[in-house]
C-alpha cells in the first residue's frame, strides 16, 4: 500500500470526483475554506463527468437491473473507462465508492486515511447504485457518511472532501498548523465549550463575566467546566 512518507511536508491533497452532475460541486468548492485551500495549493479537486466516457451514442450511463426490480443501475463501461483514465493521473489513489453500505466515515477513519494517502478517487453513484463488477474489479473500499440513504453520492463526496481538507496542514490557517499529533488530538475532542462573540449583551442575554476579562487561567477553568 502506498504511504505518505513525510507527515509534516506541506503536501497537496488531491481529489478526483467521478460524477454525472459536476455542476453540483460549484457552490461548495467556490466558497469559504475550500476555495482558499485550492487557491493556496493545499488541495486540488478535479471533476470528471462519467457521461463523457460513455460509448453509447446517446451517452447513456445506466440501464435496467438484471433480475428485475425498481430503478436503474450505472453500466460498467463508462465507469471502467473513466476510472482507468483517472488512475493514469493518480496511480496511488484508492478508488472509493460512496455508498450507504460502506464503512462508516468517522474522524478516526478520516485521520487514518490522511496518514496513508494524499490522493483519492471518489465515485458518486445514483439511482440504485453501480454495477457490482465495477466494485469487484476497481473499488478499494466503499464509504458511507451515515445510516441514511441519499439520492446521490455527490453530497457524500462533499462531506468527505470537507473532512479530509481540514486535516491538511495550513488549510485552517496558522493557528491550527501544529504537529500532526496535537492537531489530531484537538480534532478528536468531541466536547466543545460554548462560544460567544460581540456584543457582550444581546436582548438582555449576557456573555459570562469571566470571558470578558483577561484572566486566562480563569477562562480556561470556566471552559473546562462547561465542556459538553
Ligand atoms: N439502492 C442503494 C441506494 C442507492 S442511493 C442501496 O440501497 O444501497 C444512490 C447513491 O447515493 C449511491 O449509489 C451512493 O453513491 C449514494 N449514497 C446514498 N446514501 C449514501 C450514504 N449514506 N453514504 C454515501 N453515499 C451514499
Amino acid at each position: 500500500m502506498y504511504c505518505k512518507t513525510d507527515l509534516n511536508s506541506s503536501s497537496i491533497m488531491q481529489f478526483h470526483i467521478l460524477t454525472i452532475f459536476p455542476e453540483m460541486f460549484q457552490g461548495f468548492l467556490n466558497e469559504s475554506i475550500l476555495k482558499k485551500a485550492q487557491g493556496n495549493g493545499h488541495i486540488n479537486i478535479t471533476l470528471h463527468n462519467i457521461r463523457d466516457f460513455s460509448k453509447d451514442k446517446h451517452k447513456k450511463v445506466d440501464d435496467t437491473p438484471y433480475g428485475g426490480g425498481a430503478g436503474m443501475v450505472f453500466t460498467p463501461q463508462p465507469l471502467f473507462d473513466c476510472i482507468e483514465a483517472v488512475k493514469q493521473e493518480a496511480p496511488e489513489a484508492p478508488v472509493i465508492y460512496l455508498s450507504p453500505k460502506g464503512r462508516r466515515l468517522t474522524q478516526t477513519r478520516a485521520e487514518r486515511l490522511n496518514t496513508n494517502f494524499d490522493q483519492f478517487i471518489l465515485i458518486c453513484g445514483h439511482y440504485e447504485g453501480i454495477d457490482q463488477r465495477v466494485i469487484d474489479a476497481l473499488v478499494a473500499f466503499e464509504l458511507s457518511i451515515g445510516d441514511y440513504v441519499l439520492s446521490g453520492g455527490e453530497l457524500a463526496a462533499m462531506v468527505f472532501i470537507d473532512v479530509m481538507s481540514r486535516l491538511v496542514p495550513g488549510v485552517l490557517g496558522n493557528v491550527e498548523s501544529h504537529t500532526e499529533e496535537s492537531f489530531s488530538k484537538k480534532l478528536n475532542r468531541k466536547k466543545e465549550y460554548p462560544h460567544y462573540t460581540k456584543p457582550a449583551e444581546f436582548r438582555g442575554m449576557k456573555v459570562p463575566e469571566v470571558l470578558l476579562g483577561g484572566n486566562h487561567a480563569e477562562i480556561e477553568k470556566w471552559r473546562r467546566k462547561h465542556l459538553k
